[in-house]
């Protein structure tokens, strides 16, 4: 394990010409909104693979001149990222299983994205949700902030 102290702003610049290529390769667009955060203890390699598969996921519902959201905020004692897209959401009978290792709705899809996704976000202090409806579909990975004992 490498965990060192992060701001997801700085992990999310740096892999951001990664994902703004695969998004414009197929003629869609990534906008980030990224407020202010406090450094967490995070494993960087980690944060990236679990934004990697939240935007992997969210470009394959976007059709070709769509977008998808970036988000980081604070919330409370929480640091969450968001992405956000604008597909047709996940239907209310699978929602339950999302998350499940294997679990695909995808002619070639491995169903690990999600669950390895949530793993991540556990071993950094973090868990993993989603938001959705026929407007779209936001996951939140939503991360404790280092409490100071004095
Ligand atoms: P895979 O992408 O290989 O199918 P994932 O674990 O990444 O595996 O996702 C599991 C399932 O969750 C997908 O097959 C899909 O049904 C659903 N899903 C994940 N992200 C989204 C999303 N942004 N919009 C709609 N459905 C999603
Ligand atoms: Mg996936």
């Amino acid at each position: 394990v490498h965990n060192t102290e992060q701001d997801i702003n700085q992990i999310i610049y740096r892999i951001f010409p990664m994902i703004q290529a695969d998004a414009n390769n197929t003629g869609k667009e990534i906008l980030l909104n990224l407020n202010p955060l406090p450094s967490l203890t995070l494993n960087e390699n980690e944060i990236r693979q679990l934004l990697l598969n939240l935007v992997r996921n969210a470009l394959e519902v976007t059709s070709t001149g769509g977008c998808i959201i970036i988000r980081t905020y604070e919330e409370g004692n929480h640091v969450i990222l968001a992405v956000q897209d604008q597909g047709p959401g996940i239907p209310a009978e699978i929602q339950e299983k999302i998350g499940t290792p294997f679990f695909t709705t995808k002619e070639s899809g491995t169903g690990l994205g999600i669950a390895i996704s949530m793993g991540i976000a556990h071993r950094n202090n973090g868990d993993l949700g989603f938001e959705t409806s026929s407007q779209g579909t936001t996951f939140k990975a939503k991360f404790k902030k280092l409490t100071l004992v004095t």
